[in-house]
């Protein structure tokens, strides 16, 4: 039986449920919350501020339309959501509906109706405006500076058969209710004389992990998702940021930093090798850096593929229980099971304990960056490799693929949601097919 060094409680699943408590053992212990340089995290965002993936992968966001085996299930998902990344989107500039009790701290009757309204964690931190996206510095509103953290829990089962249309359907069904329930929360904010804005998972402003983190909801774990007690990686997150008079929590330490190194489930399982088994120094934050581009081209074409969320213990049999089990054996729960490492991929088949897909070099080879970047990539290759197009010819097809690249939105999602040339309908998602040299392109 291994030491335990401290226990970490936490408050019922559901309101009004009783609390749990997690033992972390002597050998996890490490920092609470996650190890920072915090000069080196200001520095980053100074120089190079964090920007968000909608705009800095504006190219792959398109591609994926012509390839994914869900997209009807996407669009789906867009039609039902558009109201409330809409009534997010505003929410900053709604003023408060009453006047406010002065002094009188509204932490609890906030945490109370976050979770009468189906958050499963709730936690509340300083907004840390150096996690903001570029494109998002001036709509996040700096004079709200409390961050309200919540999570909402996907659906357990569903998730367990990633990747698959179920799997993605119980994230977006997530985003869905989350986001409802977020504009009710910030209405009951305002109810209390206070100012309220939502931050949309699905119209991200920051990086809200470091905020969930801060406000003791969990750690980073090396999926590069939130480990949740309850939910893991099937945690759904989001903020709303507020002027209330409120008290913050604090960063917790679960242990998960150090126990992501001796599980490392999700790392042998990922199928395209895209997460590391060390971790590194990034951004002034110690951690186990996903690449992305090893990612997101699984990620396209399977369903959002989803394997390091479905694959991780914490999110099959929760924290508590995964400690209890390690603490007694020193094993981790569930490691080397078909129950919990296996997983079929659409058209592959099935993959269990030890086994992988493989993908060639070409599959890797998906247009990536801001379509203007794209363009000029796909301009440089063609020179490179030689094509039959006159110089004259190459510089016209350029010239107007450049035009169209710089004259749609930055931000996918802009196009995708606040287009007011749609009047109120979705706009066509994809680029590619609305542009048939770019269709050729690819
Ligand atoms: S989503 Fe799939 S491809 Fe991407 S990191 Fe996770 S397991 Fe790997
Ligand atoms: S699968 Fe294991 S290593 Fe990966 S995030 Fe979950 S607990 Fe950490």
């Amino acid at each position: 039986m291994l030491k335990i060094g401290h226990y970490v409680d936490r408050p019922g699943k559901e309101l009004g449920s009783a609390q749990i408590t997690i033992p972390v053992p002597e050998d996890l212990e490490t920092v609470p919350g996650i190890p920072q340089r915090p000069s080196e995290v200001d520095w980053y965002s100074k120089e190079y501020p964090l920007e968000s993936h909608n705009v800095e992968n504006r190219a792959y966001r398109q591609w994926v339309d012509t390839v994914t085996d869900i997209r009807g299930l996407r669009m789906e998902h867009e039609k039902l959501n558009r109201e409330s990344v809409i009534a997010a989107r505003a929410s900053g500039d709604l003023e408060p509906t009453a006047r406010p009790v002065e002094g009188m701290d509204v932490t609890l009757q906030i945490k109370n109706k976050a979770r009468s309204l189906g958050f499963g964690e709730v936690g509340i931190t300083e907004m840390n405006m150096r996690y903001v996206f570029a494109a998002k510095k001036d709509w996040v509103k700096a004079e709200l500076p409390h961050a309200v953290c919540v999570i909402m829990e996907q659906d357990y089962e569903d998730t367990q058969s990633a990747p698959s249309g179920p799997a993605e359907s119980a994230a977006l069904d997530c985003y869905r209710r989350e986001g409802a329930a977020a504009v009710e929360l910030a209405d009951f904010i305002r109810g209390l004389g206070y100012r309220a804005q939502i931050h949309s998972p699905n119209d991200a402003s920051c990086a809200a992990i470091p905020m969930m983190v801060a406000a003791g909801l969990g750690q980073l774990g090396a999926n590069g998702q939130l480990l949740s007690p309850y939910f893991g990686s099937r945690a759904r997150i989001m903020m709303i940021t507020t002027d209330a008079v409120v008290t913050h929590d604090e960063p917790i330490d679960y242990g998960i930093h150090a126990w992501c190194q001796i599980c490392q489930v999700c790392v042998n399982r990922c199928p395209g090798r895209a997460l590391m088994k060390d971790k590194v120094w990034w951004r002034g934050v110690e951690k186990n850096k996903l690449v992305a581009k090893r990612c997101r081209p699984v990620m396209g074409r399977y369903a959002a593929c989803g394997i390091c969320q479905k694959v991780c213990p914490i999110q099959k049999y929760g924290m508590k229980a995964v400690f209890e089990h390690y603490a007694a054996t020193e094993e981790v729960l569930g490691k080397g099971t078909d129950d919990l490492e296996g997983y079929t991929i659409p058209g592959q088949g099935y993959f269990g304990p030890g086994q992988l897909p493989h993908f060639d070099a070409e599959f890797f080879d998906i247009p990536q960056g801001r379509l203007e970047e794209y363009v000029m990539e796909r301009l440089k290759e063609k020179i490179k490799n030689g094509t039959d197009e006159e110089p004259e010819q190459l510089a016209q097809s350029f010239g107007r693929q450049m035009v169209r690249a710089v004259g749609r939105p930055a931000d996918f999602m802009e196009e995708l949601y606040f287009n007011p040339e749609a009047d109120g309908a979705l706009p066509s998602r994809s680029y590619f097919q609305d542009e048939p040299e770019f269709e050729e392109d690819l």
